[in-house]
Formats: structure tokens, sequence, C-alpha cells
């Protein structure tokens, strides 16, 4: 599985790389996240139906694997990516962060609306 193949063929999309067949997102400005809707809008574009994401064909010479396993690989990278990241209050790095970039110790409900 190489989520190299699947991470360049989203980057070969260029400006509709937020574009599925249905559907669009807008791009958040977080590079993380934004991958991750970039992949769900490939998935969109790749196979329509969502029972496809998993399906049994050969995905893998140009995109690695199926989109929902390279969906979940993704997600798990980046979950670990941001685990390791320090609490932007009290530095600790033990705990998976809230979007806020603060641990659950420091994290306020309501501290993530926008503004
Ligand atoms: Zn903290």
């Amino acid at each position: 599985m190489s989520l190299q193949k699947w991470t360049e063929m989203i980057e070969k999309r260029g400006d509709r790389k937020y574009n599925a067949y249905y559907y669009s997102f807008e791009p958040t400005g977080d590079e993380d996240i934004d991958l991750l809707l970039a992949s769900f809008a490939l998935a969109g574009k790749l196979a329509h139906h969502t029972e496809n994401w998993s399906d049994d064909r050969d995905w893998s010479e140009h995109y690695g694997a199926a989109p929902a396993t390279q969906i979940q690989a993704l997600a798990n990278q980046l979950a670990a990516k941001r685990y390791n990241e320090p609490c932007w209050d009290c530095g600790r790095t033990d705990l998976p962060l809230h979007v806020d970039y603060r641990c659950p110790e420091c994290h306020e409900p309501g501290d993530d609306d926008d503004g």
C-alpha cells in the first residue's frame, strides 16, 4: 500500500482537487484537514457509490489502495502527527489534541468556534 501514490493523485488534480462528482469542498487552510477533504473528493470522483470505495478492484497501480483504505491510512497518519504535537497551553505531548491544539485538560468547550 502506498499513501504516496494517493497524495500524488490528489496533487495532480490541481485546482479541482476539492471537487468530487456530486459535491465539492472548500479548503480550510489547515494542510492536514484539507488533505483529508481532498481525499474524500478524490474518492467521490473515482467511485460515485461509497460501496465501491473498498471494493476489490485493483486500485494499487495508480492509487496505492482502495479509497477507503487510503482515507483511513491518511487519517491515522495525521492523527499520529497531531498526537505528538505539544498542547499550546501546557506543552504536554502525551494526549491527543483538540482542534484548538489544546489537550483535553486545557481545552474549554466552545473554544472551537470561529472568531
Ligand atoms: Zn494542555
